[in-house]
């Protein structure tokens, strides 16, 4: 009998299969993973979830190298008088944490003591630091990285529709007749919803034909798929969008209906797209006129029209106005709440989304709720036991404001969990100093990092696949992330780390979940009838299948045909809500959606004889944020073994002296990064793009981000990370070294 070949991915003995969700970005892969002997060994996709259908990115089937990696951080750790980390019982770092807290908040009140957080954190994390934080020591200085990638989205969203949420589903790639990807490079960043774009352009029929834009100043793999590129000059795209809008206006492609029955505002926001004709957008954006025509004509005429955007729009000192201006070209069109239509933003993180539903940023409570709003503090207080008054009802420092409180001495105690900003911070030198320089700093992650380098206190942090809790992608849907196997030594997940030092804290009762699923149990029960309704879900359903917000616990009503509202039988539960808006009631106080006038701007820091470039940044497909997880991976790393390197077009090259190649410095007036020359043509000659990836532990040279500044977005306070004027000059030597990860003192 002939020997049956095993399928790739089958069961070995002793080999088990969980399903849970890709950790990186926020399209929110399902994801299968092989665990053996206590190891996970193998990940393959999960062909029943619907963000993926069994399809995955590199980056995931790089976990297995990643979480067995040898220097994962196993033991809290404490500098002792000599500056060295060395280890101590969680007894002893929970107390000392509670000790400083008790000591911040009686010195120098609840103000000096700040949370960084990140958009990798799981829900269940999240609630557990927003309810220490900002209910039990009175402090709303808690913000995520997100605030570095999404917050402008947040605000967007948040002026229009009168709350966050992206109002789309991926399934609508399937019914649009045009899709705009602005500032998105999807093929590297976001590859499987690129894939599926790009199958649905294959799979294009001569009645459902599809147009696809795309608006960046470099010519990326998801420009080569596009039937328009516009290589846009960065820090434009107000001027863009308004002669976009100007042309919807002038060929009656504007619908009229939708806008005068469910939208606020469109005359004061046309009055001031008319004063951008395609000939002056096309002379500040460096386009060609009948391009803009021919994208506005693309997206004006088809029966619905998706717009993606994601960093290349949010990262800016405009970035609220940026998202208005798209989505007010949605609603000029009535782009929204049907299928194949609306504005839909990739969101970077795998949790970023979560992050925003349990009150993450500065100024958020769970279930969409805000500090200012004196009910929603009163609602919260309530389901946390406390006494009225205990929310502050100010923001709390967002997270650029936060390291500058750092470094002025007014933030005592920062805890910074699940990120890294002692490289991936903008004007990196002077986040560094307000590390080195300040009071206490405990630092939670799964591996050393540049952060971890400059704490005081160390916390080894469970991770993926160490610990259970959910997560909320890009189109709302939430899935559940499994604990799959221990974490190693004595690791322990975020959300039982921040209850324990609730605990040391005196307020047993308040943090006493026995799981993850207690936590999220918890935490749903604030959503209750709010727009992030969740109630329907629990760790059990989720292992049933990922659904998207709002997911109500009542019984489902569906309209029959005969115009009944019929209840269904109880046991068939709420099956997530697909799209948004359907019924064109936004979550304003009169149920219109608003239009915003978008003026252009420049960029905070336009290019000069000095510094004649902009720079521009991103990620490269096989890699993730500041490599912590994915360096630590052979198998991602192949092909980057020349460590970073920046595009410049060949006119900027020839100018600055630059060869194809070579070492090379960017200099900008806060700092310089060394990365090799990569000549093109595929960029706008005043742009030049690097990746961010690489921090000091690779290049012992800091991080791109010496060159970057951190001016925000007075609304979303989002830094323009895309927008740093810079020069590029010869280096004389490029020192690849890969930097020692250790635990030495450095601070
Ligand atoms: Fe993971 Fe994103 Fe790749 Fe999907 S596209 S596998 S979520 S990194």
């Amino acid at each position: 009998m002939a020997k049956k070949k095993s399928a790739k991915g089958a069961k070995k003995a002793g080999q088990r299969w969980v399903k849970s969700t890709c950790p990186y970005c926020g399209v929110g892969c399902g994801v299968e993973v092989g665990v053996e002997a206590g190891k996970v060994v193998q990940i393959r996709g999960d062909k029943s979830h619907p963000a993926n259908f069994g399809k995955l990115c590199p980056k995931p089937t790089g976990l297995p190298e990643a979480l067995a990696s040898e220097d994962r951080l196993t033991h809290p750790l404490r500098r002792n008088d000599s500056g060295e980390l060395e280890r101590v019982s969680w007894d002893d770092a929970l107390e000392e944490i509670s000790d400083r807290l008790e000591g911040t908040l009686e010195e120098h009140g609840p103000e000096a003591a700040a949370f960084y957080i990140s958009g990798q954190l799981l829900t269940e994390d999240y609630y557990a630091v927003n309810k220490l934080a900002k209910g039990f020591l009175g402090t709303n200085n808690v913000d995520s990285n997100s605030r570095l990638c999404m917050s402008s989205a947040v605000a967007g969203y948040k002026g229009a529709f009168g709350t966050d949420g992206p109002p789309t589903a991926y399934s609508d790639i399937g019914h649009a007749g045009c899709i705009i990807l602005w500032g998105s490079n999807a093929a590297d960043c976001h590859p499987i919803t690129f894939g599926r774009i790009k199958q649905r352009k294959r799979d294009d029929q001569e009645d459902t034909t599809l147009s696809v834009i795309v608006i960046d100043p470099r010519r990326t793999p998801t420009a080569e798929m596009a039937d328009l590129h516009l290589p846009i000059k960065p820090g434009t795209d107000l001027a863009l969008a308004n002669a976009m809008l100007g042309v919807l206006l002038d060929e009656g492609l504007v619908d009229r209906r939708f806008i005068e029955h469910h939208t606020n505002g469109f005359e004061e926001t046309a009055e001031v797209a008319r004063e951008w004709s395609v000939e002056r957008a096309a002379e500040v954006c460096g386009l060609e006129a009948e391009d803009i025509v021919w994208a506005a004509r693309a997206f004006g005429k088809a029966p619905a029209a998706l717009i993606f955007w994601t960093m290349g729009v949010n990262q800016s000192t405009v970035g609220t106005l940026k998202n208005r201006a798209i989505i007010n070209l949605c609603l000029a069109t009535g782009n929204i709440g049907k299928p194949g239509a609306g504005p839909f933003s990739f969101t970077g993180q795998p949790n970023a989304m979560g992050g925003r539903e349990v009150g993450g940023l500065a100024n958020l409570l769970p279930g969409y709720r805000t500090s200012e709003n004196p009910e929603h503090r009163r609602e919260v207080e309530e389901a946390w036991n406390l006494a009225p008054g205990s929310i502050p009802e100010a923001w709390g420092l967002p997270a650029t404001e936060m390291f500058r409180a750092l470094d002025d001495g007014d933030i005592k105690f920062l805890w910074v969990a699940a990120t890294n900003p002692a490289a991936s911070f903008p004007d990196l030198d002077r986040a560094r100093r307000a590390l080195r320089n300040a009071e206490f700093v405990v630092v939670q992650d799964a591996y050393p990092t540049e952060t971890t380098l400059l704490a005081d206190l160390v916390l080894p942090a469970a991770q993926w696949g160490e610990k259970a809790g959910a997560m909320t992608n890009s189109e709302r849907r939430v899935s559940l992330v499994e604990k799959v196997v221990e974490p190693p030594g004595e690791a322990r997940a975020d959300w039982e780390i921040f209850a324990g030092v609730a605990r040391a804290l005196g307020f047993e009762r308040n943090f006493a979940w026995e799981d993850s699923a207690a936590v999220y149990d918890e935490y749903k029960e604030l959503t209750r009838d709010t727009p992030v309704d969740v109630t329907g879900l629990s760790h059990e359903r989720l292992r049933r299948g990922a659904r998207q917000w709002p997911v109500p616990d009542v019984p489902f009503r569906e309209e029959r045909p005969s115009g009944k509202l019929q209840r269904r039988e109880p046991e068939e539960e709420h099956p997530g809500t697909h799209r948004l808006y359907t019924d064109k009631k936004f979550n304003t106080p009169d149920s219109r959606a608003r239009f915003e006038p978008t003026p252009h701007s420049d960029l905070h820091e336009p290019s000069s004889e000095e510094y004649p470039l902009t720079l521009s940044n991103g990620r490269v497909k096989n890699q993730w944020h500041m490599m912590s997880r994915t360096g630590r991976s052979e198998t991602l790393m192949k092909g980057l073994e020349d460590g970073p390197f920046v595009e410049i077009h060949p006119e900027a090259a020839e100018e600055a002296g630059i060869e194809d190649g070579k070492p090379t410095r960017i200099v900008s007036a806060r700092g310089s990064f060394k990365a090799r020359a990569v000549v093109t043509e595929g960029i706008e000659p005043g742009t030049v793009f690097a990746p961010f990836h690489w921090g000091d532990l690779w290049t012992g040279d800091g991080s791109l981000n010496n060159a970057t500044h951190g001016a925000a977005c007075p609304t979303s306070k989002q830094p323009e990370l895309k927008g740093a004027a810079v020069r590029l000059e010869p280096a004389k030597q490029l020192e690849t070294e890969e930097g020692e990860l250790s635990t030495t003192a450095n601070k």
